[in-house]
């Protein structure tokens, strides 16, 4: 088995959930970054919280590049992270089908991340072959080792980035396993 743990960051509103970023890792090795390119910028504008947890850990440009981005940008359109959302559909399904038949998919409150991730391909009934139909959940696992969120190893930094909170919820994920093993 190859487990992939992943985040988004999303806009959700109570009725639609749309993609920020998606951050990646495998237990073989690989990770995936990317920012959607056709995220609702006038919206995410007017929400407080995204703009001061989410939109600064996009790429705002580095180098001469920084001088170049306007103010007005949310992110910086020209940084090779960001994609479309048609491209970003196409590589993730490649970066779990290179995963092999035996996938798990893992989270943190991973029900709204499962439900952006699918809507990536459209419908429920568009999920591509190979990619698993559910998310494991890292806050069910520590639940039924009889642990709260406060016995776990802490994220240090990055919060909120997609890639980081992936990489976070992987160090849980392992953490939660080997508590397993020793207690079985
Ligand atoms: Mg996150």
């Amino acid at each position: 088995m190859v487990a992939i743990d992943y985040d988004l960051e999303f806009l959700e509103d109570g009725r639609t959930i749309e993609l920020i970023s998606i951050g990646m890792v495998a237990d073989d090795g690989r990770e995936y970054y990317a920012v959607n390119r056709d995220m609702p910028v006038r919206k995410i504008r007017k929400h407080q919280w995204l703009m001061e947890n989410v939109v600064p850990s996009l790429p705002k440009g580095a180098g001469d590049r920084r001088n170049h981005v306007p103010k007005s940008w949310l992110f910086d359109y020209a940084d090779p992270v960001v994609k479309r959302r048609e491209r970003i559909a196409d590589d993730v399904m490649d970066f779990i089908r290179a995963a092999g038949p035996d996938v798990e998919l893992w989270a943190n409150y991973g029900a709204y991340d499962h439900v952006a991730l699918a809507q990536l391909w459209g419908c429920m009934i568009d999920l591509p072959e190979g990619v698993p139909m559910f998310t494991h959940d890292i806050q069910q696992e520590a639940r039924r080792l009889g642990l709260g969120w406060n016995d776990l190893p802490q994220q240090e930094s990055g919060e909120h980035n997609a890639l980081a909170d992936a990489r976070h919820n992987r160090t849980i994920r392992r953490w939660l396993a080997e508590r397993n093993q020793k207690g079985a």
